[in-house]
C-alpha cells in the first residue's frame, strides 16, 4: 500500500519509525507527471531498499520567470498509481506553502560543474535544484537516492554537493529510458506539437554522430560539435541551444579529447526545451 504524505512532519514521523525498525530508506526526487524513466528509478529504489519514498514537487526555485513552470504537466492520481505499481512505500507531495512557507533566503550553490551548458543557459537553475535537493535530503534522510542520467549535469551537481557536504547518501545513477524512436522520455514531451515530436529524435542522432566521431578517432572538440550541429541542422523545427562534449565528471572539455566523455545537447522545439546526452569513451 502506497501512502500519500503531504507534510514534512508526517513524513519525518513515518520515516523515523521505519528507521527505528532498521529499515533502509531509498529516495527518488521528481517533479511528477511520471513516465517510464521515473518508473525505472522507482523500481531500482524499491529493489534495494526496505522503504521507498518518491517526492513529487514542481520546484519553483529551479524555473526562471520566463520558463514553463505554469505549463509543467501534473497528474497526481496517475503518479500515485504508478508509484504503487512499482512498490513505492510513500509518495511525498508537499504544497509550495509546505516547502516554502516564507521566501527562502538560503541557497546551495555548487560551483564548477553547475556553470557551463545548462548552467549558462539557465543561470539560476542548478542553485534551485541543489537547494531543493538538499532540503529534501534533510527531510527524508535517505541511505540511497536515485537520479537519471537523462539529466547528466544535474547528476554531476548532486554528486559534488553530496561529496562536498559529506552527506551520508549513496547517489545511484540510472540509465536514460527512451521512446522506441530514440527520444529520451521526459514529462515535457507532452508539450511538443505533433511536428516537433516527429523531429525530436534528431537529438539522439546528433549525439550518436558525436560519439561516432570520437570513437572513430576525432580528438578535436570543435569537430565533434560540428558533426552534431550538422545533424541538428537537418531539422528546421529544432533550434539548437548547445551541442558539446565534456569530461563526464568535471564537465571540462579536454584538449585533446580523452577519457570518459559525454556528448550533451539542448534544443528548443515547439513547445518544449529538450536535453539529452550519451556516453563516449576514448
Ligand atoms: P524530473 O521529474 O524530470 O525532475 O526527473 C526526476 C528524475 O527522473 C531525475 O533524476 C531525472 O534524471 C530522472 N529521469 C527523467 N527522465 C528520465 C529518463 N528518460 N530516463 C531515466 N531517468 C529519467
Amino acid at each position: 500500500m502506497t501512502t500519500v504524505v503531504r507534510t514534512i512532519a508526517d513524513l519525518r514521523a513515518t520515516l523515523a519509525a521505519a528507521r527505528l525498525e532498521g529499515r533502509e530508506v531509498g529516495f527518488v526526487p521528481t517533479m511528477g507527471y511520471l513516465h517510464e524513466g521515473h518508473r525505472s528509478l522507482m523500481r531500482e529504489a524499491a529493489a534495494h531498499n526496505d522503504t521507498t519514498v518518491v517526492s513529487i514537487f514542481v520546484n519553483p526555485l529551479q524555473f526562471a520567470p520566463t520558463e514553463d513552470l505554469d505549463r509543467y504537466p501534473r497528474d497526481l492520481e496517475r503518479d500515485v498509481q504508478m508509484a504503487s505499481d512499482e512498490g513505492v512505500s510513500h509518495v511525498f507531495a508537499p504544497s509550495q506553502q509546505e516547502m516554502y512557507p516564507e521566501r527562502i533566503v538560503t541557497t546551495v550553490n555548487v560551483a564548477g560543474v553547475s556553470e557551463p551548458l545548462e548552467g549558462a543557459s539557465r543561470p539560476s537553475h542548478f542553485a534551485g535544484v541543489a537547494t531543493v535537493v538538499t532540503k529534501l535530503f534533510a527531510i527524508v534522510g535517505p541511505c540511497r537516492a536515485y537520479f537519471g542520467e537523462k539529466d547528466f549535469q544535474q547528476l554531476a551537481v548532486i554528486r559534488r554537493l553530496v561529496f562536498d557536504l559529506s552527506m551520508p547518501i549513496d547517489i545511484v545513477a540510472c540509465p536514460t529510458i527512451r521512446e522506441p524512436d530514440g527520444l529520451a522520455m521526459s514529462s515535457r514531451n507532452v508539450n511538443l506539437t505533433a511536428d516537433a515530436r516527429r523531429a525530436a529524435p534528431v537529438l539522439l542522432r546528433a549525439l550518436q554522430a558525436g560519439k561516432h566521431a570520437i570513437e572513430g578517432g576525432e580528438r578535436d572538440a570543435m569537430q565533434v560539435r560540428r558533426a552534431m550541429r550538422a545533424v541538428v541542422e537537418s531539422e528546421p523545427l529544432v533550434d539548437l541551444d548547445y551541442a558539446e562534449v565534456v569530461d563526464e565528471s568535471t564537465f571540462v572539455i579536454p584538449t585533446p579529447l580523452t577519457g570518459t566523455l559525454r556528448p550533451l545537447i539542448a534544443a528548443r522545439l515547439p513547445h518544449a526545451r529538450l536535453i539529452d546526452n550519451i556516453g563516449a569513451q576514448v
